[in-house]
C-alpha cells in the first residue's frame, strides 16, 4: 500500500509511513509536480512570528461511518481543528482490507486536494493536525503514525497532548523488542509501537495493557482495518468528544469539529476511557480511574470559541472572564479594544461590565504568516505590523483598555503598545484574561522556556513597566476558574501556579526533542537523560538556560 506526500522521499523504510503492506491491493495517490516552494504552514494566529504565543498541541479526529465519504468528513473535521496545529496534517482510512495513511507538512488545505481525498476510500478514518510538542517538525513526525502489528494488521494513531514518561516508554519499547528503526521521534510513535508490539493480543486488548502505562496528556484516536478507537488520559487534560452521525460515529478534539460534519454531540470521552466502534456498535472500557484535571487554558485561548468543554461554552466563558476582569481591574478609559481575535470575547465582557464603549481599534491581516519567503531585516523589524494595523481615527486621542488573552514573553504587547501610542492613544491600559504565565506546560502546550516567560522574573508592575503600559491587570486564578463553571479540583492550572497535577518524575527527560539523536535502539541510559536539564520549549538540553523541567522539579 503506497501513499505519501506528493513529493515525499521513496518508501523504502519499514513503517516510515510511505509503505504500508497491510492489504492485497495497491493504490497510489496521484503525484503532482510542485511548481513553487512549499511554505512552512505556519499561518498561525501569532501576531509576531518572532515571538510566538502559546502553541496548541494538536487536533485529532476519527469517524466510523459505512456508506459515507469518511476521508472528506475527516478533511472538514481537520479544517475545524486547524487552529490546534498548523505544522502538518494527515488522514488514515481503511476499507476493511487495508489501512492507508496520507500526510504531509503544511496546512490541511495544502496537504489535501480533491483528487487525493477521492483516492482515500473506506468506511473509517482518523485524522490529525500537528503542532510539535515532542519531536521536530519533520515529515516522519507528522501523524497519523503507522505501525504494522505483530499480527500483520495496520495500526494508525493520532495523538493530542504530551507524555511526561517518554524516556521510560522508550526503554519499555526496547524491552518489548520493538524491531526496526524509529523513523519518527515522537511520544505518539512510541505509543503506536507499544500497542502494535503485542503478538498475542488484539489491538483493543493491547491498548488496555499499554494505556495505563502512559503518563501525561493524551487524547487519542486510532484505528485498524475494522475498528475506530478513542482514548483519553485519566486526567482528561486535553478535550475529546464523541458525536453521532445518522449512519455512524465521530470523535474529535472539539465539538466545533462535530458541528462542521453535521454530527450531534453525544458526550465527552471520559478521562481513563477507551472506546471502540465497529460493526458491532460502540464498546466502552475504563483503563484507569478518572482523576479529572482539564486544561484551564483551553477556555482562555486554545479551544475555538464555538466549542463546548465540560458543558460550558468557550465563548461564554471568555466573555465572563472579561466581566470579572473589569470588576477586578477597573480603568478610567474611553474605549475597550480587543487584540484580535483571541482577546475579543473578553473585551466584550470587559466593556459590558465596565460600561466603557467597545470598539475595534486593530485590524488583523489573517493571511500573513510565516512563508517560504525569508524576511529581510527590514521586514523582520515590521514585527506585528505585518499582522495588525491600527485604526488611527478610532484610536487618536483616546484612553484605551486593550484586552489580550495572555502575556508570554511580553514582546508582542510591547510592540503593540508602541504602535497604539504612535497611532495617537493617550493612555494604554492592558487587561489580560489569564493569570500571569510563570511555568512551562508539560502536557502539550508550548509557551516558552521558564526563563523566557516575562512573568517568571517580574512582578505585575515590573511587567507593566517592561511593556510600557499605563496600567496592567490580570484576571485572578479564582476569577478565571469561576468563569469556566468547573470545580477548581477538576482543572489543571499549572502554568499559573506551578502545581502540576500529573507527576513529572525525576528520571524523565522533559524536552521536545527527547527522542532526537537516539534514532536507533538501544536507548541511551537514563543517567545521560538526566543531564538534559533545560526545557526551553524549542530545544532541550541547554545548560545555559535556567528554569525548565529541572527547575520545575526542584522548586520549593
Ligand atoms: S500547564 Fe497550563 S496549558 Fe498546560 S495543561 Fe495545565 S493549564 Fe493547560
Amino acid at each position: 500500500m503506497t501513499h505519501g506526500r506528493p513529493d515525499g522521499p521513496s518508501g523504502d523504510r519499514p513503517n516510515s509511513g510511505h509503505l504500508h503492506p497491510t492489504g492485497p491491493r495497491e493504490r497510489r495517490p496521484r503525484r503532482y509536480p510542485r511548481q513553487v516552494p512549499r511554505g512552512d504552514g505556519r499561518l498561525t494566529h501569532d501576531l509576531d512570528p518572532q515571538s510566538p504565543g502559546p502553541q496548541d498541541a494538536c487536533g485529532v479526529f476519527g469517524v466510523w461511518a459505512p456508506g459515507e465519504e469518511v476521508a472528506k468528513l475527516t478533511y472538514f473535521g481537520l479544517y475545524a481543528l486547524q487552529h490546534r496545529g498548523q505544522e502538518a496534517a494527515g488522514i488514515a482510512v481503511s476499507d476493511g482490507a487495508s489501512v492507508v495513511v496520507y500526510k504531509d507538512l503544511g496546512l490541511v488545505s495544502q496537504v489535501f486536494d480533491e483528487a487525493t481525498l477521492g483516492s482515500l476510500r473506506g468506511h473509517l478514518a482518523v485524522g490529525h493536525t500537528r503542532y510539535s510538542t515532542t519531536g521536530a517538525s519533520t515529515w516522519e513526525n507528522a501523524q497519523p503514525t503507522f505501525r504494522t502489528t505483530a499480527a500483520g494488521t495496520g495500526l494508525a494513531l493520532c495523538h493530542n497532548g504530551n507524555l511526561v514518561n517518554t524516556a521510560e516508554l522508550a526503554v519499555m519499547a526496547a524491552d518489548a523488542g520493538v524491531s526496526g528503526v524509529f523513523s519518527a521521534t515522537t511520544d505518539s510513535d512510541l505509543v503506536t509501537s507499544l500497542i502494535a508490539a503485542h503478538p498475542d493480543l488484539s489491538i483493543e486488548a493491547a491498548a488496555m495493557e499499554v494505556l495505563p502505562q502512559l503518563r501525561g496528556a493524551f487524547s487519542l484516536t486510532f484505528m485498524d482495518e475494522d475498528t475506530l478507537y478513542a482514548a483519553r488520559d485519566p486526567q482528561g487534560v486535553r478535550p475529546l468528544v464523541l458525536g453521532r452521525l445518522e449512519r455512524g460515529w465521530v470523535v474529535a478534539s472539539e465539538t466545533a469539529a462535530l458541528d462542521i460534519v453535521g454530527a450531534s454531540v453525544v458526550r465527552e470521552v471520559e478521562p481513563g476511557e477507551l472506546i471502540a466502534i465497529d460493526e458491532n456498535g460502540l464498546r466502552s472500557q475504563h483503563f484507569a480511574v478518572a482523576e479529572p484535571k482539564g486544561c484551564v487554558f483551553e477556555y482562555v485561548y486554545l479551544a475555538r470559541p464555538d466549542t463546548t468543554i465540560g458543558g460550558r461554552g468557550v465563548h461564554a466563558a471568555r466573555v465572563e472572564i472579561g466581566r470579572r476582569l473589569a470588576k477586578e481591574h477597573p480603568a478610567e478609559a474611553d474605549l475597550v479594544i480587543p487584540v484580535p481575535e483571541s482577546g475579543t470575547p473578553a473585551a466584550v465582557g470587559y466593556a459590558e461590565a465596565s460600561g466603557i464603549p467597545y470598539g475595534l481599534g486593530l485590524v488583523k491581516n489573517s493571511y500573513v504568516g510565516r512563508t517560504f519567503i525569508q524576511p529581510s531585516q527590514t521586514i523582520r523589524q515590521l514585527g506585528i505590523r505585518l499582522k495588525l494595523n491600527p485604526l488611527r481615527d478610532v484610536i487618536r486621542g483616546k484612553r484605551l483598555v486593550v484586552v489580550d488573552d495572555s502575556i508570554v514573553r511580553g514582546n508582542t504587547q510591547r510592540a503593540l503598545i508602541r504602535m497604539l501610542r504612535e497611532a495617537g492613544a493617550v493612555e494604554v491600559h492592558v487587561r489580560i484574561s489569564s493569570p500571569p504565565v510563570k511555568w512551562p506546560c508539560f502536557y502539550g502546550i508550548d509557551f516558552a522556556s521558564r526563563a523566557e516567560l516575562v512573568a517568571n522574573g517580574l512582578d505585575v508592575d515590573g511587567v507593566r513597566a517592561s511593556i510600557n503600559a499605563d496600567s496592567l491587570g490580570y484576571v485572578s486564578e479564582q476569577g478565571l476558574i469561576a468563569a469556566t463553571e468547573q470545580p477548581a479540583s477538576r482543572l489543571c492550572t499549572a502554568c499559573f501556579t506551578g502545581r502540576y497535577p500529573i507527576s513529572l518524575g525525576e528520571s524523565e527527560v522533559l524536552g521536545k526533542y527527547v527522542l532526537e539523536g537516539r534514532g536507533q535502539l538501544p536507548i541511551p541510559v537514563l543517567e545521560d537523560q538526566r543531564s538534559v536539564s533545560g526545557w526551553t520549549g524549542r530545544q532541550a538540553g541547554s545548560a545555559t538556560v535556567p528554569g525548565g523541567a529541572e527547575d520545575a522539579l526542584t522548586r520549593p
